[in-house]
């Protein structure tokens, strides 16, 4: 049978996980495949995706900086990716490029298989960017009644919520400054999830306290450290707090299953990074 292969996109791409995960999952179903990080400056991005069209490539992840400028170079696109206007992940069927955004997916799946019942209830997500948008879908897929997103250019949250408002019909959406999420609230949320980047340079956004409900889940997308000072935080104000692992799991695990057809190995996943995480 014939070796397949997969692989990451980006600029840079060494501090990516993927790798660990994929290669674990594939020899844990018996798969004759291989996962590696391609580094692809943005000029020769063209060609790098040419590439996927190939027999033996099962399909591919993008990051930063392409997951915008790789949609006009598929053939076909989900109904997440049009709504949210990045991609994560390409699927190859037969030489045809479909164009997949698993973070939205893979957040939504982790929360339900957590218990996170967001459902008719208010959340709150701080920043505005890719994340975010991926999170406030997620948020609306869930069933929560309102999500607000607050953030440090009032501008990109506005940019992000009138995209996403015509598709997500069902969920009061509204933005703001995340200045606001520091002052006394009038509310409380039942989600909170610190979609900014704030947590990769050692750093919080301040929320106060009032803004955490007895039943609140805090989750931090962030995974490096595993305990942000925003989920420190959260628990001091007596929430529940979690980290972006188990959306980093999922939307792995969705990939896998486009690529494959079969269902990923969460436990191979999670032995990989435990493993990854205490070798670093
Ligand atoms: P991004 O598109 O670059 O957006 C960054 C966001 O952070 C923007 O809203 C930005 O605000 C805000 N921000 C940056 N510096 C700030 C500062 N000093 N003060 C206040 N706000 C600041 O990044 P992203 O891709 O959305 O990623 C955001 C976070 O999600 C990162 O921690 C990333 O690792 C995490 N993430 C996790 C997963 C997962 O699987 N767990 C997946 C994707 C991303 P402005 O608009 O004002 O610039």
């Amino acid at each position: 049978m014939t070796h397949r292969w997969a692989c990451l996109i980006g600029h840079p791409v060494a501090h990516s996980l993927s790798p660990t995960l994929h290669n674990a999952a594939f020899a844990a179903v018996g798969m004759d495949a291989h996962y590696e990080a391609r580094d692809v400056a943005p000029e020769d991005l063209i060609s790098a995706v040419a590439a996927f069209r190939q027999a033996d490539c099962l399909g591919a992840n993008v990051t930063a900086p392409h997951k915008q400028a790789v949609l006009a170079l598929m053939d076909d696109l989900s109904e997440e990716v049009v709504a949210l206007g990045a991609l994560n992940t390409i699927v190859n069927q037969s030489g045809r490029l479909i164009g997949a955004n698993t973070d939205a997916r893979g957040l939504a799946r982790w929360m339900r298989q957590v218990g996170i019942d967001a459902a008719g209830q208010p959340a709150l997500v701080l920043g505005a960017g890719g994340a975010a948008r991926a999170t406030v879908w997620a948020l609306a897929d869930l069933g929560a009644s309102s999500v607000r997103v607050l953030n440090r250019t009032p501008e990109h949250a506005q940019t992000l919520i009138e995209a996403l408002r015509p598709r997500l019909s069902s969920t009061e959406l509204s933005w703001g400054h995340l200045a606001e999420a520091a002052a006394p609230p009038s509310a409380q949320w039942h989600v909170i999830v610190n979609a900014t980047s704030l947590s990769h340079h050692g750093e919080v956004p301040v929320v106060h306290p009032g803004c955490y409900s007895r039943d609140c889940v805090a989750i931090d997308l962030a995974y490096n450290p595993p305990e942000t000072g925003f989920m420190v935080a959260a628990r001091r104000a007596g929430a529940r707090a979690e980290n972006g692992l188990g959306m980093l799991l999922h939307q792995a695990a969705l990939a896998f299953e486009r690529w494959t057809g079969q269902a990923a190995p969460m436990d191979a996943y999670a032995a990989a990074l435990t493993e990854r995480v205490a070798g670093r």
